[in-house]
């Protein structure tokens, strides 16, 4: 595996592997990474010649400072599980590679920064105002803006994405088309502990004590599965919202019953073409996300 960190050093290099004909997959990530993330690797080693995994803690979609300062930072052994995966390159650049003074300041100002829509009027409607973009406010600009730097770094013919993060990956495809990158957007499947918790950088923070009840999340996401046949949306967002409760130790933040296209909650069951059900709670030291799609 090659490592780079200058984004001009890496953009040369795709250039030429680009020019001799291969195909270019890429795995955007913020490091600590897990079987999870490898997943992502191994699809693309699958589908594409050159396999490049970024590994950058993104500052401009953090809103909780203290959770930016909180992120596991393990690039010694991100290293090791990249070469294992044989990923070919690894890209780890430093925020200078990635960001401008200027745009650094427009974050600390807590201003959004709209500069990566590149003159362009990207617009994702009612997509990131639910969810994880109604709580975490400027989080899914900060996203797109980096996720567009990086596309224009690597150029990469296909692009993978967890469907762990089911609101980010919808946002992605919509910035893609919308800026009509070439870029083929992939959606990969979540990869879960053997008792279903899914894997995130995040886990390590849950105490050994939540670390028992965590599995619970997924547990009742296929509760949901198996039952909205036979209930109604009122029923089923009563009934999580108890089943959490109940436990004393998830504070519910939110349960979604959404369009998988327009990621806005349905009304009925009937009207929508798919459906997922999106769930966050919140644990002492950490907010877990998870999703299942229901058909
Ligand atoms: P992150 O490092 O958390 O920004 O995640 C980088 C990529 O890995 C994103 O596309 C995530 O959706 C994906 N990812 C994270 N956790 C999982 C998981 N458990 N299964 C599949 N993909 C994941």
């Amino acid at each position: 595996m090659i490592i780079f960190n200058s984004a001009e050093k890496l953009k040369n290099h795709l250039n030429e592997l680009r020019s001799q004909g291969n195909t270019i997959g890429f795995a955007p990530t913020m490091g600590a990474l897990h079987q999870g993330h490898i997943s992502l690797i191994a699809i693309a080693k699958a589908q594409c010649d050159v396999v490049v995994c970024s590994i950058f803690v993104n500052p401009t979609q953090f809103n909780d400072l203290k959770d930016l300062d909180k992120y596991p930072r393990t690039l010694e052994a991100d290293t090791a599980l990249l070469e294992s995966a044989n990923c070919d390159i690894l890209f780890a650049p430093e925020i200078n590679e990635i960001y401008s003074a200027e745009e650094l300041l427009l974050k600390q100002e807590n201003k959004e920064d709209k500069s990566w829509m590149q003159g362009k009027n990207v617009d994702f409607g009612m997509m990131d105002k639910v969810m994880e973009g109604a709580l975490r406010p400027g989080h899914f600009n900060g996203v797109a803006q980096v996720v567009s730097k990086l596309f224009r770094i690597v150029n990469p013919h296909k692009a993978f994405f967890g469907q762990k993060d089911f609101q980010q990956l919808s946002i992605i495809r919509s910035m893609v088309n919308q800026l009509e990158l070439p870029i083929e957007i992939v959606a990969c499947p979540i990869v879960r502990e053997t008792d279903g918790l899914a894997m995130s950088s995040r886990n390590i923070r849950i105490t050994p004590e939540e670390r028992e009840m965590v599995p619970y999340i997924y547990k009742t996401l296929v509760a949901v599965s198996a039952i909205y046949l036979y209930s109604n949306i009122i029923n089923i967002k009563k009934l999580v919202a108890g089943a959490f409760e109940e436990t004393g130790i998830f504070e519910l933040e939110y349960f979604e019953l959404v369009d998988a296209d327009t990621l806005q909650p349905i009304e009925d069951f009937k009207s929508a073409k798919s459906v997922v059900a999106c769930v966050a709670v919140k644990l002492k030291n950490v907010r877990l996300i998870d999703n299942i799609v229901l058909y």
